[in-house]
């Protein structure tokens, strides 16, 4: 589909619930083949990137630029790979690449801490034993760059024809980019802000200390920004109502702050605790850690505020009024 320009949106399998991940795919008259995102490292989507190539006339070896919104296995993934085959220089945000270097090429050295940091706030044994299985599973979808530069926020590059704004949106991730043009009112939005699903915002042992307060920051910037149409990771490739959406995404985050605040109020408990409450289905073990992040991401921006308080406990650390 093309977005604009020379600008064009491949839609690639990712084996999540989301079904794809949006690769855009530049190749101007003038300026560097580029890919912005590269999708997960698994045959499927390596075939269908190579297809995507294929039908724009392209090989691997033709690719000299990749950009990368965020450091996930199914925007960074391949980003190695195409490097390995084209010698492509491999680009994120300044604050994403150490995150990316921790989680994909130190994995072993870091995983005691996300372990201790797991337990710290409640996660049962059960749960903490999966962790490094299904770890291991998640490294194998990814193939890390051995080279990254370093873009910072507020730098401009071209990309098909047009001067675009290097913008910091954390939340999602810690060093998230977002592309911006003026001119068009056209965002390149990766996972910073979605249709049909919130982003998930997680507290890891790696991340900044307030992932949630970070992300509220990006719906302002989003809402403020007010772009025509949106570029976006998932359910897309495009999305027109941006403000509305950063707006809604805002009230649902609030919500859940005040939902947790009233489940410590009546019953002082661990994030792991409160995940229970705040996501009371049956899941799978990945799926609960992932429940617990995010609760802990809005337990945390609350204590980190003031509203709520923070003791440890022999079960760990465990909020309360
Ligand atoms: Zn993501
Ligand atoms: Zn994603």
């Amino acid at each position: 589909m093309q977005i604009y320009g020379s600008l064009t949106a491949l839609q690639i399998p990712i084996p999540y619930p989301m079904k794809t991940v949006t690769v855009l795919l530049d190749r101007p008259a003038d300026g560097p083949v580029t890919l912005v995102d590269t999708a997960i490292y698994t045959p499927e989507a390596e075939a269908a990137l190579a297809e995507g190539l294929g039908a724009a006339g392209l090989g691997w070896g033709d690719i000299e630029r990749v950009i990368v919104t965020h450091h996930h296995p199914d925007h960074y993934g391949m980003a190695g790979l195409i490097q390995e085959r084209s010698g492509a220089s491999v680009q994120m945000l300044d604050v994403e690449i150490g995150r990316s270097e921790r989680y994909w090429h130190q994995w072993d050295a870091w995983l005691p801490g996300h372990i201790k940091h797991l337990r710290d706030h409640g996660a049962p044994e059960a749960l903490i034993e999966t962790v490094e299985p299904d770890g291991r599973r998640g490294l194998a979808r990814v193939r890390p760059a051995k080279q990254v530069e370093a873009l910072r926020e507020g730098a401009r590059l071209p990309l098909a024809g047009l001067e675009w704004e290097v913008m910091w949106l954390p939340g999602h991730s810690d060093g998230h980019l977002g592309l911006w043009n003026a001119g068009e009112s056209l965002l390149i939005a990766g996972d910073a802000v979605l249709p049909r699903v919130s982003p998930n915002v997680s507290l890891y042992a790696y991340s900044r200390p307030d992932p949630l307060g970070d992300y509220l920051l990006t719906l302002g910037k989003l809402s403020a920004l007010d772009p025509a149409r949106a570029v976006v990771g998932h359910f897309g490739p495009l999305m027109t109502g941006v403000q509305e959406r950063a707006r809604d995404l805002r009230t649902h985050h609030h919500g859940r702050l005040d939902f947790i605040a009233a489940e410590v109020a009546r019953e002082p408990r661990t994030a792991y605790e409160l995940s229970l409450a705040m996501f009371p289905r049956n899941l799978s073990d990945g799926s609960r850690r992932a429940a617990m992040a995010e609760t802990l991401a809005h337990a945390e921006h609350l204590h980190l505020l003031g509203q709520l308080g923070r003791t440890w406990e022999a079960r760990g650390w465990v909020y309360h009024p």
